[in-house]
C-alpha cells in the first residue's frame, strides 16, 4: 500500500550487529524526520517572528481561523479547513508544547521525570516546573489525568488504539439528536482510519497478545470475544527500510520495542505529526509551537487571543507575552485544557452555559497489573537501542470485549498492555514485585456515569471534583473485569500503586459537552459554543443562540464515556465539525466548496 523509497541505504540485518545497528537507526530516524520536513523549510513549526511581527492588514483580525492545541481534534480540523481556505486567508495553530523529533524521546526514568510539566513527587504538584515538558500529569484528590503536550498532543505518547464504540453508546440520552445514530459518524470514522493508517497485528504476534487470547478462550462461557486491536502503527514487509507514507513523511516499520507510551524513537507510530499536521502544513497552516493561549476575549465580530510564547534561552524557557486576533477560534486543547481556557475566559461578553466543567468522564479507565500469570507475557519494553531478540509489541495490541451483555454500560474492553522501558524501572522502584515476563498489564475502558466536574482552583488552574468516584459501583464493576481476566490466566490482580485509592485516567472526556440545548451542554452538535445569556436564548432562526465563530473540537465535547479508547471518536467528531463549518454559508468567503 505504501511506496517504498528506492534511493535509501539498506541497513545490514545480521543479528550480531543489531545493537550497533540500532544506535545508528536512532540517529537515522532523526535524519528521516529532518528529510521529511525539509519541504516545509526544516520543521513543521513556523518561525515565531511571523507571529510576533505580524504585518498589519485592513482586516480587523490577523487570523481567519485560529486553532488552540494540536491533538486529534485540533489537527484534524486544521487539516480539513486549511485545505479548503480561499487564497489569502490565514489559518494558525497555537500549540503549547514543542515540536518533537522521533529519535529524541527520553527512554529512562530520569529523562521522563525531566519531561514532566509538573512536579510528580513534591507537595506543590500543581505548579508548572517545566512548561515545555512532554508529559502533563494533573494529580488531583479525586481524579488524576495524564496527557501530553507537544505538536501532535497526546498522540505522541498514546497506545495507538483506534476503535469505534458500540452503536448503543450513541443512543444514550446525553448525545445530541443529530448524533444519536452512529451511522451519521461512520463515514467520518472511515476517513480517520484511512488517514491514520489503522491496521491490526497478526494473531499471537507477541506473548502478551497470546496471553490475552488464552484468557478470552477461557472466558468464552462469560461471552468474552478476543480481537486484535485496530492500531495506528506502521508495519513493513519484514525489513527496516524507510517507508514514504501517504502524507509524504518517512516512517520506519515498528520494531515491537514497546515504548509507545514514552514516544516512538523509531518513527513507526502514526502520531499526528506524520499525517494530519503535515496535511495542514502543506495546505498553508501556520504552526506556532511553544505558544500557550492564556485566555480569549470576545470583540465585535472577532476574538482577541492572549498567549505566552515560551522562548528558550540557554535551554531555559523564558515567557514572552503577546496578543493576536482571529475571526474564528477553535478550542482543541483537550478535555481539561479547553474547559480550563473557557472557564478563564468567560465574562460579560462571553457568557457561557452553566454546564461548563460538568459531565467530565475518565472513560471508566482502570489500569491493573496481573502478577505471576501462567503464560509468558514479555510485557517490558526494551527501547529503540537494545533489542536482545525480544519482542514486546506496541503498548496495546488486543481487546477482550463482551458485546452481548444486555446493558451497554457493561460492554467494556479489557486490553493487554506493554510497559515502556523507562516505566519498568519505575515500577520496580515503587515495589510492584515485577517478574515482567509473567506479568500481564491490563487496561479497562468502560463507563463511569460522567459525573465529574472541572473547576478552577484558587490558583487559577483546573482540577477535577468527583467525590467517592473510587467507591462508585461502575468503577468496582470495571475493576472486576480485571479480576475475571486474572482468574482465566492464573495470576493475582494488584491495583496500580501510584493511584491506589484514587482514580487515574488517560482518557479524559467532557467538560464542554455537546447537547441539544444550553441547559444540557456547552456546544451544539456542530461544536459551536452556546451563548449562555438569559440561560440560553432562541434566535430568529429557531436555533439556540451561539457565540459566532467559537468552536470546540476535542475530547471536551464528548458527552459520555465510550466503553472503548476514545481517539477515533474524538477524531470522527472533529472531521464532522470541520466538514459542517466549511459548508456554513456565512463562511463562504473563507472556504471554497
Ligand atoms: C499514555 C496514554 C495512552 C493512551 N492510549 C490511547 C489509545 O490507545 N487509544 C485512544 O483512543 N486513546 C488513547 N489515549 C487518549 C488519547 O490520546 C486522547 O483521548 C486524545 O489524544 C485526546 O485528543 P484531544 O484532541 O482531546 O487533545 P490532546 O491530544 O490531549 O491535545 C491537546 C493539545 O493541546 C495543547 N494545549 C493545551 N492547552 C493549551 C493552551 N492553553 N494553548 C495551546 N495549546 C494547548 C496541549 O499541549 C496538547 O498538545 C491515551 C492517552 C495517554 C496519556
Ligand atoms: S512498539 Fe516501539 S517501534 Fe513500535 S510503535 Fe511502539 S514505540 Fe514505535
Amino acid at each position: 500500500m505504501y511506496p517504498v523509497l528506492t534511493n535509501v541505504r539498506i541497513w545490514p540485518r545480521r543479528s550480531n550487529v543489531l545493537q550497533n545497528l540500532n544506535r545508528h537507526c536512532v540517529s537515522g530516524r532523526i535524519r528521516d524526520y529532518r528529510q521529511s520536513v525539509h519541504q516545509f523549510g526544516g520543521s513543521l513549526s513556523t518561525p515565531i517572528d511571523r507571529l510576533l511581527h505580524s504585518v498589519p492588514s485592513d482586516s480587523p483580525w490577523v487570523f481567519d481561523v485560529l486553532m488552540i492545541g494540536s491533538g486529534y481534534g485540533a489537527s484534524i480540523c486544521a487539516a480539513r479547513l486549511a485545505s479548503k481556505l480561499r487564497p489569502g486567508r490565514r489559518l494558525g495553530i497555537f500549540e503549547h508544547g514543542r515540536e518533537r523529533i522521533p529519535g529524541e524521546f527520553g527512554s529512562n526514568l530520569a529523562a521522563l521525570l525531566g519531561e514532566s510539566m509538573r512536579p510528580v513527587f513534591r507537595s506543590d504538584k500543581r505548579s508548572l516546573k517545566n512548561p515545555l515538558g512532554l508529559i502533563d500529569l494533573r494529580q488531583g484528590d479525586d481524579v488524576s489525568v495524564m496527557s501530553a503536550s507537544g505538536l501532535g498532543g497526546t498522540s505522541l505518547i498514546n497506545a495507538n488504539v483506534a476503535i469505534r464504540p458500540d452503536r448503543d453508546v450513541f443512543s444514550q440520552l446525553n448525545w445530541p439528536s443529530f448524533l444519536k445514530n452512529r451511522d451519521f459518524l461512520d463515514p467520518y470514522f472511515d476517513r480517520v482510519a484511512c488517514e491514520l493508517g489503522v491496521q491490526q497485528d497478526p494473531v499471537d504476534h507477541t506473548a502478551k497478545m497470546r496471553t490475552q487470547r488464552i484468557a478470552a478462550e477461557n472466558l468464552r462461557d462469560c461471552g468474552a470475544i478476543y480481537e486484535a486491536a485496530a492500531i495506528t502503527v506502521t508495519r513493513g514487509a519484514g525489513c527496516s527500510l524507510p517507508i514514504l507514507n501517504r502524507h509524504g513523511m518517512l516512517q520506519r516499520p515498528c520494531t515491537d520495542c514497546g515504548d509507545c507510551m514514552t514516544g516512538c524513537n523509531i518513527g513507526a507510530k502514526n502520531s499526528l505529526n506524520y499525517n494530519y499536521i503535515p496535511m495542514a502544513k502543506r495546505a498553508g497552516a501556520e504552526i506556532f509551537t511553544q505558544t500557550e493561549v492564556t485566555h480569549i476575549e470576545k470583540r465585535e465580530g472577532y476574538y482577541r487571543v492572549h498567549f505566552v510564547y515560551h522562548c528558550e534561552v540557554d535551554g531555559n524557557p523564558v515567557p514572552v507575552s503577546g496578543t493576536t486576533t482571529a475571526r474564528i477560534v477553535v478550542f482543541g486543547a483537550g478535555s481539561v485544557g479547553s474547559t480550563e481556557l473557557l472557564l478563564t475566559s468567560q465574562d460579560m461578553n462571553l457568557q457561557l452555559s452553566a454546564q461548563v466543567g460538568c459531565s467530565f468522564s475518565g472513560n471508566g479507565d482502570i489500569l491493573g497489573v496481573i502478577h505471576r500469570v501462567g503464560p509468558t507475557t514479555r510485557s517490558g519494553g526494551f527501547g529503540a537501542v537494545e533489542t536482545n531478540g525480544r519482542k514486546t509489541g506496541p503498548t496495546i495490541q488486543s481487546s477482550i470485549s463482551f458485546p452481548h451483555r444486555p446493558n451497554v454500560l457493561d460492554r467494556v474492553v479489557v486490553q493487554d498492555g506493554g510497559v515502556a522501558k523507562a516505566y519498568v524501572a519505575a515500577m520496580t522502584m515503587i515495589g510492584m514485585d515485577f517478574q515482567i515476563d509473567h506479568t500481564q498489564i491490563v487496561l479497562v475502558s468502560g463507563h463511569d456515569g460522567s459525573e465529574g466536574r472541572i473547576i478552577l482552583d484558587t490558583d487559577g488552574g483546573a482540577s477535577i471534583v468527583w467525590p467517592n468516584l473510587y467507591h462508585h459501583p461502575r468503577r468496582k464493576f470495571n475493576e472486576d473485569q480485571i479480576r475475571l481476566v486474572a482468574s482465566a490466566i492464573g495470576g493475582n490482580y494488584r491495583e496500580m500503586l501510584p493511584w491506589k485509592g484514587k482514580v487515574g485516567t488517560v482518557h479524559p472526556l467532557g467538560g464542554c459537552v455537546m447537547a441539544d440545548t444550553p441547559m444540557a451542554g456547552v456546544t451544539n452538535h456542530k461544536g459551536q459554543v452556546f451563548d449562555g445569556r438569559g440561560g440560553g436564548e432562541v434566535g430568529a432562526d429557531g436555533e439556540f443562540a451561539i457565540h459566532e465563530g467559537l468552536y470546540i473540537v476535542d475530547g471536551a465535547v464528548v458527552p459520555t464515556s465510550l466503553g472503548v479508547n476514545p481517539l477515533l471518536t474524538i477524531s470522527a467528531i472533529a472531521e464532522r465539525t470541520a466538514d459542517l463549518m466549511s459548508r456554513e454559508p456565512k463562511y463562504g468567503d473563507l472556504f471554497a466548496a
